[in-house]
């Protein structure tokens, strides 16, 4: 229609298949599915062992410019383009797409699900619970926390003994150590399996976890932002007996579990992860794990569901799994590797499959490649690069853009210098696709009041810069169709050579590995580690997590740490403020600059995302 209406009229107009309907079609079996409701199904990790001897399709990811704050439409491409491979070409696709946080959701992004005529629908079952998985994580993460207060005031009022008999209690007659507690023995260097046996000394070593509290690092969560729990004070209560601590609430969606569970590989690997963390040191400097405290086996639980991707569909009925959202700034900010490789074996060898990373290439894309794609082990076939005018026009010295405010006449009229001055930060992050061996496809994704001749000079600048196609995407305002010429360029860049490459290698020392990114990809001139980054990075050396893949936390508004400096930004010192690490996950994090953990909420949300958020709308749903 046109005008285009509302997102969320274009997704009530539409009745999506009943998901069963739409599982078989895919060629899932009766038993491989757990439905919840009409329109989503949970699907089983089975299938990946049914179909193992099937090859895998095309793996293609939908990366971005760095963006205004508004976004330029990776998630809408990335739905447009399967739209267009599988309703339009005939090809089977899937796209592959984080689950939203419900803090962005009523903030100042809105839901993700897309918009216009490329959706995933129904919008509000996406954007709001879907199947419970961000939930799931509040449960294990808040568990895991609670585990560490109460063990420290545990350990505090009771004895050697006391302790002993309610961690290892008598049940029928014997008193028995878990397979939990013989790992742990070993790693004391206790060589014991009957706990008659220990010695005084041996059982106090054994009881006592003597954490530091100082040294916590494991906060609890919560899928809000709610600003006024980024610090607070817990253990208040007399009965905590003056075991009072400021600690700090972050959003669920940025927490390690969250990042486990979008690279988890199978649930044996995610108990593993789920154990490994570290939550704290003790006492003597040594990391202190769930799995020291005991809780491997009941966060495990909590997560038996949530590890299943969940299916559901596109506008024109094509497949789309929904799985994992880790925050892109401080965890990888991709979905999950588990929904990838079932999507990649249910389309089949000539099947595409399309997923998205968070934020420009600089983040999300490069976290793809060197975390995300090193876990999975598979190879990307395609980078679409996603480009607007307007942020083009940005880059190129437009006024600045804001959500919320309506766009300045630069952006609403022709003004091809604004475009042309612009487009060095597209070639900059093709430049960058490119470091990593990948062929890139720059989909400009067209607003209406983009003119033809911006059109054709930023198709003109991208192949003269080293795409290997550039074409204007139509998919927002026509779905499917007005991403055909996207998915045809796709389809053939899919075929060309590909010599993928990581960027580091993993021995190199952590500050290598941080300056390669900080120059290779920002276009830095160095880096500068703060006192308290040097000794964060002396310590996991030492404590033998120095050949993890880096996570940078920096912002994405430029490809700089500032975000005002738009376009290539050169000449600048990355100042790394300090280091930490998510071990189950299986990276350290430098945070370059301050990077909040728990969002706030605007005075208003913005009125054209949230038209669905309407009391009007929400309680026609009932
Ligand atoms: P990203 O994934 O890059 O953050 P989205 O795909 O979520 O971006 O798009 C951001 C917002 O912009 C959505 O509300 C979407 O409906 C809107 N949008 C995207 N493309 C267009 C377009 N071509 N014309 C108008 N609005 C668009």
């Amino acid at each position: 229609l046109s005008p285009v209406p509302s997102d969320i009229e274009i997704s009530r107009a539409q009745s999506p298949k009943a998901v069963d309907v739409l599982a078989k079609e895919i060629g899932l079996l009766a038993d491989e599915i757990e439905i919840y409701g009409q329109t989503k199904a949970k699907v089983h990790l089975s299938l990946l062992e049914r179909l193992k001897d099937q090859p895998d399709g095309k793996y293609i990811l939908v990366a971005g410019i760095t963006p205004t704050p508004l976004g330029e439409g990776k998630s809408t491409v990335t739905i447009g383009l399967v739209q267009a491979l599988t309703a339009h070409l005939d090809i089977n696709s899937f796209a592959c797409l984080r689950q939203p946080s419900q803090g962005p959701t009523f903030g100042v992004k809105g839901g993700a699900a897309g918009g216009g005529y490329a959706q995933v629908i129904p919008m509000e079952e996406f954007n709001l619970h879907l199947t419970g998985d961000i939930h799931a994580i509040t449960a294990a993460n808040n568990l895991l926390a609670a585990a560490i207060d109460a063990r420290i005031l545990h350990e505090s009022t009771q004895s050697d003994k006391a302790l002993y008999s309610r961690l290892v209690p008598v049940v029928d007659g014997v008193r028995k150590f878990s397979t939990i507690q013989l790992a742990r023995l070993k790693r004391l260097g206790i060589s014991k399996t009957d706990p008659g046996t220990l010695t005084e000394e041996e059982i106090s070593k054994f009881v006592r976890l003597d954490i530091d509290p100082s040294t916590i690092t494991w906060q609890r969560v919560l899928d809000t932002n709610d600003r006024f729990l980024r610090k607070i004070t817990v253990g208040q209560a007399n009965t905590e007996k003056g075991f009072i601590r400021q600690a700090q609430f972050d959003i669920a969606v940025a927490s390690e579990i969250m990042a486990i569970l979008a690279l988890t590989t199978s649930l044996a690997d995610m108990k593993d992860r789920l154990g490994k963390m570290v939550v704290a040191n003790d006492k003597n400097g040594q990391p202190v794990t769930a799995e020291d405290l005991g809780v491997t086996g009941a966060l495990a639980v909590l997560m038996k569901d949530a590890i299943k991707p969940t299916l559901m569909q596109t506008l024109e009925g094509t497949p789309v799994f929904v799985h994992a959202g880790p925050f892109a700034n401080i965890a990888h900010g991709n979905s999950s590797v588990l929904a990838d490789k079932i999507a990649l074996k249910l389309v089949g060898e000539e099947g595409f499959v399309v997923t998205e990373a968070g934020f420009g290439a600089d983040i999300g894309m490069e976290k793809f490649f060197n975390i995300k794609c090193r876990t999975s082990g598979l190879i990307p076939n395609v980078v679409v690069l996603v480009a607007t005018i307007r942020a083009l026009k940005m880059h190129g010295g437009g006024p600045s853009v804001t959500a919320g405010a309506p766009l300045k006449k630069e952006y609403t009229e022709e003004n091809l210098q604004l475009v042309a001055d612009g487009c060095c930060n597209l070639q900059k992050q093709i430049q960058i696709a490119q470091l990593f061996g990948v062929p890139v496809v720059v989909a400009l994704n067209v607003f209406k009041t983009d003119s033809h001749a911006e059109i054709d000079l930023v198709c003109e600048i991208a192949k003269h810069s080293g795409a290997f196609d550039a074409v204007p995407c139509k998919h927002w305002s026509a779905g499917g169709k007005g991403a055909v010429e996207l998915a045809q360029a796709v389809r053939k860049a899919a075929n060309q050579k590909n010599n993928f490459r990581f960027l580091y290698n993993l021995e190199l020392p952590i500050v290598e590995k941080i300056r390669i990114i900080a120059q290779k990809v920002y276009g830095a001139q160095d880096i500068e580690l703060s006192p308290t980054a040097q000794i964060q990075i002396d310590h996991y050396s030492r404590q033998g997590f120095g050949n993890l893949p880096v996570c940078m936390a920096k912002t994405h508004l430029s490809l700089s740490h500032q975000p005002e400096r738009k376009g290539v930004p050169t000449g600048f010192i990355l100042p790394i403020s300090d280091v930490r690490a998510s071990i189950g996950a299986g990276f350290i994090y430098p945070l370059v600059g301050t990077m909040s953990t728990m969002p706030g909420l605007p005075t208003r949300p913005s009125r054209s995302k949230f038209r669905f958020l309407k009391i009007e709308t929400a309680t026609s749903l009932f």
